[in-house]
């Protein structure tokens, strides 16, 4: 057995077992029969295409079992598993594709026009078609003709497994390197906290070519030799419908702040019976403590953590036991992994101040693909710096305040939009609403506050302004309204303030 074929060793123990259901085409697999699929998929990349240790394996895919079925064959033959958002645009994936330079493309059928013109535009030869639900396509066809026996390919903790590209919230997204090393510690960091056992059941509903999906909770359960269903795309009724169902017996369920707010804001919500849950996370975004509340209620303590795609992604993590003592708080550090919040002058600063979070260990990408100079600026010592502001309280809990990118100066003062958002959340009538600083010719940048109404109200901007007066000091308080139908998100439910930005353009 590979060091790193977790896939194998589950089904050598307990070859009966179920390790996936894909709920789309509601197929269920055991870990033998996965093991086996992943064996024949693996030999085919292997002696048909060609593929060796350190080559990528480029994935234009929805969610589905397949994808996993992608990420242990690369395991077994050493190749690099490179899932890619298929939410972008052919140019988007152009770059990408250029910048990772896979040796082949496994693809859903309906991406084939896009396929067809990147094969142009772009450097690889090989592709193959599958329907991410079964029945008779080229790559059922290719499991069904090989062997289900590749030549063992060594790897070691340091080796990559996978590139995720960022979620390109601040900028183009960069391909973070992730060792089977990384993968490792983070199935070992968020499994305790989590409460992950053998008879672990996880709901994966964010997208598999973001560390959301393939690492909250999928990877972990699979270390653990427990059971992952897995969700084409989001859908907060089916999220209900699963979570309520005694029979399906979930255990997990991980979701940023957007889908426990769309899941909240569902007729069924009031219904569903949230008791069955060992836990149920929520990171990636900050979390308004009104929606902590709002769950509270209903019988469920959220468990916030933080991470990042470059740190496989867990670095704080809120276990159970914390979760109702510290609203807000993104928790404890993880085990196998070190903090530091550091100012500007690169030295720590006093313990409830806020700084730059830092973090290291061997959880921590080695560096992006290709991109020394973001490497140099990025990591420095070994130290990560994740560019979000952070403080830890007295007790050693961490709040994640913002983005340092996200936060702007009112007259001197320092404002992050989190914070106001979270004022503004508990506000009959708001639906959704981001908090984004715009240039102001007094105050250098002032807030602007861009509302979804809830679908019945009327609120004003002066309701708003109103709102906020006895709860946010002056310069806190947005200077501008603007209402909008929705925010415009990202694949995996961030809000684009950079798009919102330039959308709204100057107000002065
Ligand atoms: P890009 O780096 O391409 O701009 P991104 O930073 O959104 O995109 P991810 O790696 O998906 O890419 O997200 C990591 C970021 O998400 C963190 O740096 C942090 O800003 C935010 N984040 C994660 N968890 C939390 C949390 N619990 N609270 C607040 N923010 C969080
Ligand atoms: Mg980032």
């Amino acid at each position: 057995v590979l060091h790193y074929d977790w896939l194998e060793g589950h089904a050598n123990r307990v070859p009966d077992k179920t390790v996936w259901i894909d709920l789309h085409s509601n197929r269920s697999f055991t870990y033998s029969q996965a093991n086996d699929r992943s064996n024949r998929l693996a030999s085919h990349l292997q002696i048909n295409c060609g593929i060796e240790k350190g080559d990528r394996v480029g994935v234009l895919a929805m969610n589905s079992t397949d994808m996993f079925e992608m990420q242990h064959a690369c395991a077994k033959i050493g190749a690099i598993f490179l899932p890619l958002n298929w939410r972008l645009t052919v140019s988007e994936l152009e770059f990408i594709i250029n910048d990772a330079a896979p040796k082949i493309m496994i693809h859903d059928s309906q991406f084939n026009n896009e396929i067809a013109e990147l094969k142009e535009k772009t450097s690889f030869k090989q592709s193959l078609e599958t329907s991410g639900g079964g029945g008779d396509t080229p790559y059922e066809a290719a499991i069904r003709g090989a062997e289900s026996k590749p030549a063992p390919v060594e790897v070691t903790h340091d080796d990559i497994w996978t590139i995720m590209y960022t979620s390109g919230t601040t900028g183009l997204p960069k391909g973070a390197i992730n060792t089977y090393g990384m993968t490792f510690y983070n199935a070992v960091n968020m499994g305790f906290p989590m409460g992950f056992t053998p008879d672990a059941v996880a709901l994966t509903i964010l997208p598999l070519f973001h560390t959301g999906g393939l690492n909250c909770y999928s990877s972990v359960a699979l270390y653990v030799g427990g059971t992952t269903l897995v969700m084409r795309a989001f859908d907060p009724a089916e999220c209900l419908r699963l979570i309520d169902d005694a029979d399906v017996g979930l255990s997990h369920f991980f979701g940023v702040p957007a889908n426990y707010l769309f899941m909240s804001q569902h007729p069924d919500f009031v219904t569903t019976d949230f008791s069955r849950l060992v836990c149920a996370g929520i990171g990636g975004a900050p979390t308004p403590v009104p929606l902590l509340e709002t769950y509270e209620a209903r019988g469920i303590a959220l468990q916030q953590g933080y991470g990042m795609t470059e740190t496989s992604p867990t670095v704080l993590v809120q276990d159970a036991a914390m979760a109702t003592g510290k609203p807000g708080s993104t928790g404890k550090l993880a085990m196998n992994t070190q903090v530091r919040v550091v100012g500007e002058d690169g030295e720590d600063v006093a313990q409830g101040e806020t700084g730059e979070l830092w973090v290291k260990g061997p959880n921590i990408t080695p560096g992006y693909w290709n991109r020394p100079e973001a490497n140099a600026e990025t990591i420095t010592d070994g130290w990560l710096h994740t560019g979000d502001a952070c403080r830890m309280d007295e007790e050693g809990h961490y709040y994640i305040v913002d983005r340092w990118k996200d936060m702007y100066i009112s007259g001197g003062e320092n404002v992050y939009p989190a914070e106001v958002e979270s004022i503004l959340f508990k506000m009959e009538g708001i639906a959704d609403i981001a908090i984004i600083g715009v240039a102001d010719d007094r105050w250098d940048e002032v807030g602007c506050a861009v509302v979804v109404k809830s679908p019945d109200s009327d609120i004003s901007a002066e309701d708003l302004l109103l709102f906020c007066q006895d709860k946010l000091a002056r310069f806190k308080i947005p200077k501008h309204v603007l209402f909008m139908d929705e925010l415009p998100r990202n694949a995996t439910g961030k809000v684009l303030k950079r798009v919102l930005k330039e959308d709204i353009g100057d107000l002065r």
